[in-house]
């Protein structure tokens, strides 16, 4: 059975670290994280977790967008592990939206993001990547992709009066996204 972590919270140091590069993606025990990042990711109700939510530094993370409790109006796809991810290009344009983190429970904020950005990956089996994403997607990544460099969502946040808790959010925004 593949393990469930245990996600690292607000104030541990492992999500304030910047995370190394992955030399050998096939290595069996990368595998093994990819695994249970995926099942971490599923059982929390999360779209998306980086390995260092999880405290291993590496350039991972896993990008699971899906309707679920935490957003009822996601876009499905399958659960997909990005190594050594990169952004290399984006749009001009940025549009806010709300956010949230499985290591920062309770409290949502309202981010800019770029509203499409060309990346860069390698996949599981080795196999480079490259692709553009827009929108929702484009978001989990940017928001995945700046855990590896030991930044979350509410640094991005303009204001603090654009961070609610998770029962307002559950009250006022869902359905207007
Ligand atoms: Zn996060």
């Amino acid at each position: 059975m593949t393990e469930i972590l245990q996600i690292s919270q607000l104030g541990n140091p492992s999500l304030r670290q910047q995370a190394k590069p992955i030399d050998n993606v096939r290595d069996e025990r990368i595998q093994k994280l990819v695994d249970a990042l995926i099942a971490t990711a599923a059982s929390a109700n999360g779209v998306g977790i980086a390995a260092p939510q999880v405290a291993e530094s590496y350039r991972l993370f896993i990008v699971a967008s899906r309707p679920n409790l935490r957003y009822p109006n996601a876009p499905i796809m399958e659960p997909t592990a990005m190594l050594n991810p990169r952004i290399i290009a984006h749009s001009t344009e940025m549009v806010k939206g709300w956010e949230g983190c499985l290591s920062v429970p309770g409290i949502r904020g309202l981010v800019p993001r770029y509203q499409a950005i060309e990346v860069e990956y390698t996949s599981r089996d080795g196999q480079l990547h490259r692709q553009e994403l827009t929108d929702f997607v484009a978001r989990i990544f940017q928001h995945e992709y700046d855990h590896l460099d030991g930044i979350v969502f509410l640094d991005r946040v303009e204001s603090t009066q654009e961070m609610i808790t998770e029962q307002e959010y559950q009250h006022r925004v869902i359905g207007q996204l």
